[in-house]
Parts: C-alpha cells; structure tokens; sequence
C-alpha cells in the first residue's frame, strides 16, 4: 500500500498538472487579429511559421533577419495568407543601432506595438567547447543583448498598449546541455533578464506581459543539420510550436513549455534530483559522431 501510494501521488500530481494547463487552454485566433507584431528571425524555422500564423489570424507584421530575399519572399506568403499588412527591414542584430532601428520602423509604420517576439538566433557550432571567448562574446551580443535592446526600445509602445514581450529560449537555457555551451550560455542570459524584469513590472503594475518559451527540438532546417545525427530524440514540427508559441503569447503566459512532456515535466526533476535530470539530459545524445576538443 505504502508503494502504491508513493507512485500514485505523485502521478495524480502530473495529471492534474496538465488538466490545470489544459484548462487553461481558452485560446481564439481573434485575440491576434490586427494587433501590431514584430517577428524577429523570421526568414525561416519557427519565426518564419509565426509570421504566417499570424497573417492567417490578420495580424500587422513586421519580421526581420539579414537575408532580404528570404524576407521579401515571407512578406509575400504573409499577405496571401490574409495579413493586415506586412513588411520587412532587413539587417544584423549583431548591431544593437539596427535593433533599435527595427523598434523604430514599427512605431513609423505601424504606429504602435502590440507584441514583441524575440526568436532570432546567432550561429553556433554544435560540439565540445572550443574555448573561444570572443565567439561567446559576439553570441552573446546577438542571442542576448540584441533582445534587451529591442525591449528597451520598444517599452514606451507596449506600455502604452498593453502589449507583450515574447522571448523564445530553449531547455538548454533550463538546465546544463553539452555541446551547445556558448548557446546555453545566451538562453541562461535570456531567463535571468526576461524573469527578473517580470518581477520588476509586477512590483510596479506595468501591464506588459512577458512569455519565455521554453523549446525542445524542433525541425527547423538549421537545427536538424546540426543534431539529428547525435541527438537520439525526434524533432517536433515547427508549425506546431510556432503555434503554441503565439498561444502562450496571446495568453499572456509566464512560461510556455513546447513540447510539454519532453520539456516541463524534465524539468520537474531539476530542483530535488539535479543529477538524474543531467544523465537523462546525456544519455538522449549518441556520442560516436562528435569530435573530441
Ligand atoms: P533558424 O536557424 O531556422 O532561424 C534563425 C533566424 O535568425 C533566421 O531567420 C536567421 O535569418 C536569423 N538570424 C541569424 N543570425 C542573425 C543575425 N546575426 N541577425 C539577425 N537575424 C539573424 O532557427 P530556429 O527557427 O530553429 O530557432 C528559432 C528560435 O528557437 C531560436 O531562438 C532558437 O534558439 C530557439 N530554439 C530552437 C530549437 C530547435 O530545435 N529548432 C530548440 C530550442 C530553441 P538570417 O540568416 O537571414 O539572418
């Protein structure tokens, strides 16, 4: 009996998690539509698949990356599919003047914001660190830095509309990955500013909502080409997470967890069995194709 219950409770635990989040689940395409977005990496992968849930919803889009052709062809998929209006500015956020100016663009095309979805990310290499400071430095400027200089910018605007700042990040911003050390480096940075600001607008009633995401691994092109051939777990699509993503976002979540049980539910272990989480973390990679540093 003594077993039964130490295995009962906490699964009842887990499955009244998920009916609370279910539940939850009040989502209405209508809650989009013609508010003001800026999309962020949205030449491909998952950025790319926000702006044309967005269009469908009749969002006004705003999407940005450096390369222009990948863009212009976006902006024209997004007006197909029923966007208010869509547009893009094209450029690095190496550069923390372009993230700004990309801010910018919004309020003069726009004239205002409603959300903000930072999703961009810099290369990387996939593989044991390499010891390269500079390259955690020039990472860090534009997978972190870029984000709080766009949200800086852009605060003004969503203050005044109520707006929302969504911040996509990843597991490895969770909790310890190998092989992506620079790039959990940039998502652990993203958690510390983005959590700590939501406490900062709790404490002084700003009504701006802030969604971390928190992603396991999707199929996007780029992601699939660095770690399909060591990584022993299936990618989920990016449809569907760019979805779930604007969901969370239209909710005005604190957090959203894509896939749910491959992400939350881990991350159940982090605080009381650290260890475990960090083999269950290694043993989903298979090592014989990565070179040794
Ligand atoms: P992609 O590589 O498909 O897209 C990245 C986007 O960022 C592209 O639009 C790219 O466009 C843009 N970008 C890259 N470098 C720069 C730069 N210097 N300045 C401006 N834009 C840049 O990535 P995903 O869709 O896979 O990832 C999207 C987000 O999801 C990222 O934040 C990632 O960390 C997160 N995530 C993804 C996972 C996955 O498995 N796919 C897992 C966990 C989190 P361009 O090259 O034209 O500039």
């Amino acid at each position: 009996m003594g077993r039964l219950q130490k295995i009962l409770i906490p699964f009842l635990g887990l499955v009244l998690a998920f009916w609370f989040y279910s539940a939850r689940d009040n989502f209405k395409p209508e809650m989009l539509k013609g508010k003001r977005v800026i999309v962020t990496g949205a030449s491909s992968g998952i950025g790319e698949q926000m702006a044309y849930h967005l269009a469908r919803m009749g969002s006004h889009i705003l999407i940005t990356a450096r390369t222009e052709a990948k863009l212009q062809k976006v902006v024209e998929r997004c007006l197909e599919l029923g966007a208010a209006s869509a547009r893009y500015v094209s450029g690095t956020m190496e550069d923390m003047a372009f993230a700004e100016h990309v801010v910018k663009e919004a309020e003069t095309l726009l004239g205002g914001l409603d959300m903000l979805i930072l999703n961009h990310v810099g290369t990387s290499y996939f593989g044991y660190f390499n010891g390269d400071v500079g390259h955690i430095r020039k990472l860090l400027e534009t997978n972190f830095l870029s984000y709080v200089a766009m949200t800086v910018s852009a605060l003004p605007m969503l203050k005044q509309s109520e707006g929302s700042i969504v911040v996509v990040s990843s597991m490895a911003g969770k909790v310890g990955f190998p092989f992506t050390v620079p790039y959990s480096a940039t998502k652990f940075a993203l958690d510390g500013f983005f959590s700590s600001l939501r406490q900062e607008f709790t404490i002084q009633s700003i009504n701006v909502s802030i969604t971390l995401c928190i992603l396991g691994f999707i199929d996007t092109d780029s992601a699939v080409r660095a770690a399909s051939h060591v990584l022993l777990v299936a990618p989920a699509p990016r449809g569907e997470c760019a979805l779930e993503i604007l969901k969370g976002a239209a909710l005005r979540r604190r957090e959203l967890y894509y896939r749910y049980g491959a992400t939350r539910l881990p991350l159940l272990l982090r605080d009381w069995a650290a260890e475990l989480l960090d083999y269950l973390v290694r043993s989903r990679y298979r090592l014989d194709g990565l070179k040794k540093s």
